[in-house]
């Protein structure tokens, strides 16, 4: 029976297996690093409230129950030459090794960065700015200085962007309990060095992403490169803005492993793949998702859940080809649109000339991604 070895239970990694355990001639090992899989998509809304945590979070073992082996661990090298990876003090061979390890917050390096602000990729993210916002809020009432009162999101992706109307939403709520605060008083910031808000989409998407913001009173400045942290101030040339609040949105760069031969890696510290999403120079090791890096049309896929999603799909089904005796097959990506979400009830629907937004674009979201959720656990 041969092994297939997924590190990762992310999307690509989760998809991938989806595929694999239907063969009954493949012993299965996942190796994740937390016991639960995360559907970042809805993260956001977990800041605000809005919907519960079972549609987000599932933990690995009641995803595929004993049909795959679990390991949870985070795997720390990986020796390509004799097909082994190394968890703590454990080795695991395999047959047919899956990259899908995704990838975290880029502080580029910048030691203020990571020690002032609070990078957003997981759900302890959300935990620890629900905290940050609670004593910042509470430390006003207690100082009154704005700085305590002022939340700032630094890179405005569509990542930033749904953090900031969440946030706000949070931060509302929050100055209720407090009779001696104005909400008016909240101050919302979010910051990008470019000049144009999601250039990627048509204009119309910038436009109703603009309204909103001036609606709730989030202040986008386009155009602000942050060039440091201090405690409490955003530093962009002579410019300093105090908020005691800020979380770094800016950038993300792939989760390494350790190996030998090193691999060489992309921008982003990506895995360069083939059309057949493996590492070119080991037949029998893939990499998918946010970890990897695929070009089409001379352009990188994006690293999204929709791009590791199809990655892991193709993956799989190449994988219970080869042991059918069957030839591989590229892989094509398929873009079905994107979704975005402003707060509690306002969503947004964008592919090619289509665009719509508000409530009913919301409700085809939240259809859509628990439909998703339901899906890939
Ligand atoms: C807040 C937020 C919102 C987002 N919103 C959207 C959206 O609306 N639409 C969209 O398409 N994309 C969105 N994305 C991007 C999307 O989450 C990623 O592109 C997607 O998760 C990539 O899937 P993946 O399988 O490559 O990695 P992941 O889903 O990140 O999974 C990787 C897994 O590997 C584990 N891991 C890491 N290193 C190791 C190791 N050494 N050993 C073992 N396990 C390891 C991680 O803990 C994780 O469980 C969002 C991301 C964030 C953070």
């Amino acid at each position: 029976m041969k092994k297939v070895v997924v590190i990762g239970a992310g999307f690509a990694g989760l998809m991938a297996i989806k595929q694999l355990v239907k063969s009954k001639n493949l012993e299965i090992t996942l190796i994740n690093d937390r016991d639960y899989f995360l559907f970042t998509p809805r993260l956001t809304e977990l800041l605000n409230n809005s919907i519960s945590e079972k549609i987000v979070i599932k933990p690995i073992k009641e995803i595929f129950g004993n049909k795959v082996d679990f390991i949870e661990g985070k795997a720390d090298f990986i020796d390509f030459e004799h097909n082994v990876i190394k968890i703590k003090k454990r080795y695991v061979k395999y047959d047919f090794l899956i990259m899908a390890q995704g990838a975290t917050t880029n502080f580029f390096e910048s030691k203020n960065i990571e020690k002032y602000t609070i990078g957003y990729k997981d759900y302890g993210a959300v935990l620890k700015i629900k905290e940050k916002i609670k004593n910042s809020i509470k430390q006003y009432s207690e100082t009154k200085k704005k700085e305590f009162l002022a939340f700032a999101v630094i890179g405005a992706g569509l990542t930033g962007i749904e953090l900031i109307c969440s946030l706000r939403e949070f931060v509302v709520e929050e100055i209720k309990k407090y009779p001696n605060i104005d909400k008016k008083d909240a101050k919302f910031l979010i910051l990008q060095s470019g000049s144009i808000i999601v250039p990627q989409f048509p204009n119309r998407v910038g436009k109703i992403i603009e309204k909103y913001f001036r609606k709730n009173s989030i202040e986008l400045m386009a155009g602000t490169r942050v060039e440091n942290i201090k405690n409490n101030a955003i530093i962009s040339g002579n410019k300093s803005l105090k908020a005691a609040t800020i979380i770094w949105t800016a950038g993300i760069k792939a989760n390494t492993i350790k190996s030998n031969p090193t691999l060489a890696l992309d921008k982003g510290k990506t895995i360069r793949t083939t059309s057949k999403l493996k590492i070119p120079e080991y037949v029998d090791v893939y990499a998918a998702g946010d970890a990897a890096l695929l070009m089409e049309n001379n352009a990188p896929l994006a690293s999204t859940a929709q791009t590791a999603w199809q990655e892991g799909i193709n993956i799989g089904k190449n994988i219970l080809r080869r042991i059918n005796g069957k030839k591989e097959k590229d892989f094509h990506y398929f873009h079905k649109g994107t979704l975005i979400v402003l707060g509690r009830n306002h969503g947004v629907f964008t592919y090619k000339a289509i665009t719509f937004d508000g409530k009913f674009a919301w409700h085809f979201r939240h259809l859509f991604y628990k439909f998703r959720f339901w899906q890939i656990t």
